[in-house]
C-alpha cells in the first residue's frame, strides 16, 4: 500500500481515510491540521484594529469596490453586493462589519429589506 499524497509505501495499518485518498500518518494529521491562513481580520475584530491604528485605516481592495458600488446604488443588499463582487456571503460580511467600524458604510431597513449603504 502507499500512501495517496507522498506516495511513501506505509502499511494497511497504518493508512487513513481522507477525502476518498488513503494517506500515512504523517499526511492524515497535516490534511486534519487547519489550514494557515494569515488573515489578519479573522483573529482580530475590525473595532479592535480601528482603535489600535485609529479610524482613518486603509481599506482593501474588496472593501473600496463593495464602496465604488455603493457610490453607484446607493443602497443595495447583502446578498445582491455578494454577487455583483462575487465573493463569498461570508467574507463580505466580515468586509461590511469592518467598513462598518471604520463609519464607511451603514446597515438600513427599508420596506422590510436589510440594505447596506454609505455612512
Ligand atoms: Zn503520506
Amino acid at each position: 500500500m502507499q500512501c495517496d499524497r507522498c506516495n511513501q509505501s506505509v502499511k494497511k495499518e497504518n493508512l487513513h481515510k481522507h477525502n476518498g485518498n488513503l494517506l500515512c500518518e504523517e499526511c492524515y494529521m497535516d490534511a486534519l491540521s487547519p489550514a494557515r491562513t494569515c488573515d489578519p481580520w479573522a483573529s482580530q475584530s475590525a473595532k479592535n484594529f480601528v482603535r489600535e491604528t485609529g479610524s482613518i485605516a486603509t481599506i482593501n481592495e474588496t472593501q473600496a469596490r463593495i464602496l465604488g458600488l455603493l457610490k453607484r446604488h446607493k443602497a443595495m443588499e447583502i446578498s445582491v453586493i455578494a454577487e455583483a463582487l462575487e465573493i463569498a456571503l461570508f467574507d463580505l460580511k466580515r468586509e461590511i462589519a469592518t467598513l462598518h467600524h471604520l463609519e464607511k458604510v451603514k446597515p438600513e431597513t427599508r420596506e422590510g429589506k436589510r440594505l447596506i449603504t454609505l455612512w
